[in-house]
């Protein structure tokens, strides 16, 4: 109604102010990384961790382009609150698969800071894998405070906060198709920036 603000979040696509990758450009560019990756590994075989619950989506779509023999597993970390990391990391699931002498590949949805994986590489490395690499759907390297090494990158993105393919805001959004920044209006609901 007039003078009234339009209620936030009964719509999934009216909370989006902009579509920064679309979904088939997503999915082009996962079928590249994949076909590099099958390359990259041949004659070896891999285990992908998955990181969840971000890179659920693209761990997913990613897996199905690698053409070597792969194990999947996942692991769960958490730091962040609303839109800001805490810097303080937990692991709430860890692996299944023992890494001694595997062939380990990482599987994140976005490096922003790069306190996750220098934390995730500080946590595995000590398990004695043969290789450990990361690839990563999308790099915000303006943010970058620890120089952490992408083996795999999608895309780099500009410092927005983004939704959709995986990542949440508030834990909603995940299901998006495509990489979305979301109406200003729905930070400020949730009273974030
Ligand atoms: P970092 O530790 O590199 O600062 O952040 C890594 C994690 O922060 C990501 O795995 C993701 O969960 C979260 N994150 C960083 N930037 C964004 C963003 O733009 N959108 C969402 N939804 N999560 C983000
Ligand atoms: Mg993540
Ligand atoms: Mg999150």
């Amino acid at each position: 109604a007039e003078g009234e603000a339009a209620p936030v979040g009964h719509d999934l696509w009216e909370d989006i102010a902009e579509v920064l990758i679309p979904e088939d450009q997503l999915q082009k560019r996962i079928q590249e990384l994949g076909e590099t990756i099958t390359e990259d590994y041949r004659g070896r075989d891999l285990v992908v961790v998955g990181i969840l619950k971000g890179a659920a989506l693209f761990t997913a779509d990613l897996f199905r382009w690698i053409r070597v023999p792969a194990s999947l597993d996942f692991m769960r970390i958490v730091s962040y609150a609303g839109t800001r990391t805490t810097g303080v990391h937990r692991v709430l699931l860890d692996l299944e698969y023992e890494l001694d002498g595997r062939d380990v590949l990482v599987v994140e949805d976005i490096v922003d800071t790069g306190l996750t994986l220098r934390f995730l590489r500080d946590y595995l490395l000590p398990r004695n894998p043969a290789s450990l690499r990361v690839a990563a759907l999308l790099d915000k390297p303006s943010r970058r405070q620890v120089d952490v090494p992408i083996d795999y990158r999608g895309f780099e993105i500009p410092d927005r906060f983004v939704v959709g393919m995986g990542l949440d805001f508030n834990e909603k959004y995940r299901n998006l198709r495509a990489i979305c920044v979301l109406r200003p209006e729905v930070y400020a609901a949730a009273g974030q920036e």
